[in-house]
């Protein structure tokens, strides 16, 4: 099966169409980055792939779980990690603690376990040595890098990223697409959106190009940029 379905999704914000007709297949290890103008539904589409945003007709199936009722979100969120332009980091807790007294935590690990997987995706993301600090004391692309590391504890099948690198400064940007794109290459199944042409020709495997809640246009990176 496919790692990620959608078929003939719609959504409506009021009487707003936000998504129109969206179809679109991800196979397990593909990487898809989603572009297009802001207010075109990029956000939407992917927040409906975990059930963040109700799709209102249509049907979503991750991983051969076709999404359809409470059971199935659950079944599906836990699959899917997910991770947004803003960090939300606990500011009183340390890096560590907000790795694990989450959902390691209410998944019953032990504190050993739990921070021993802390530190592997702390390590993953090259901030292994900032585990005792608090958020505060670390950039604004480390923090990023801790939400990462967060949402790979859960060790999620796909990885969902909704411009992870809009609310960085520009210089910590390709610290944070860098750890993206190591995860690309050992195969993580994902959706970035993002305005990163840089990144979308390193690690995409597609590209979709959306404008006013609908696909417009789909390819390989070297289709869209190799076009006259
Ligand atoms: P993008 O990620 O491409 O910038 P979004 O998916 O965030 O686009 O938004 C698509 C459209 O839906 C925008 O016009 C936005 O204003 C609208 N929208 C998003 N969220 C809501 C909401 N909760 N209520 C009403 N309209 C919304
Ligand atoms: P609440 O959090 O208010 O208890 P629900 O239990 O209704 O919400 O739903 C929990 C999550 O499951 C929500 O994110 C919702 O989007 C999703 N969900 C519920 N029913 C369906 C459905 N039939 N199809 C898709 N998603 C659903």
């Amino acid at each position: 099966n496919a790692a990620i379905e959608i078929r003939q999704l719609n959504k409506w914000y009021d009487d707003f169409h936000a998504l129109k007709d969206i179809d679109l297949t991800v196979a397990h290890g593909e990487r898809i980055v989603v572009c297009g103008p802001s207010g075109s539904g990029k956000s939407t589409l992917i927040r409906c792939v975990n059930s963040l945003e109700t799709h209102d007709s249509g049907q979503i199936v991750v991983d051969g779980i076709v999404m359809k009722d409470r059971a199935s979100v659950d079944s599906i969120r836990s699959e899917v990690g997910m991770v947004f332009q803003q960090f939300n980091l606990f500011p009183h807790l340390t890096i560590m603690q907000n790795l694990t007294l989450g959902p390691m935590k209410a998944r019953g690990m032990s504190r050993a376990d739990a921070e021993a997987r802390a530190m592997k995706y702390l390590e993953r993301v090259r901030i292994p040595d900032q585990a005792h600090k608090k958020p505060r004391a670390l950039s604004g692309g480390q923090q990023q890098r801790v939400a990462i590391a967060r949402s790979l504890c859960m060790e999620p099948k796909i990885m969902l990223f909704d411009e992870p690198t809009s609310a960085l400064d520009p210089e910590m940007i390709s610290e944070v697409l860098d750890v993206i794109v190591d995860l690309a290459e050992d195969g993580m199944t994902m959706i970035v959106v993002t305005h990163e042409m840089g990144f979308a020709r390193r690690a995409a495997d597609r590209m979709v190009f959306m404008d006013q809640g609908a696909v417009v246009e789909t390819g390989t990176p070297e289709d869209f940029f190799e076009r006259p």
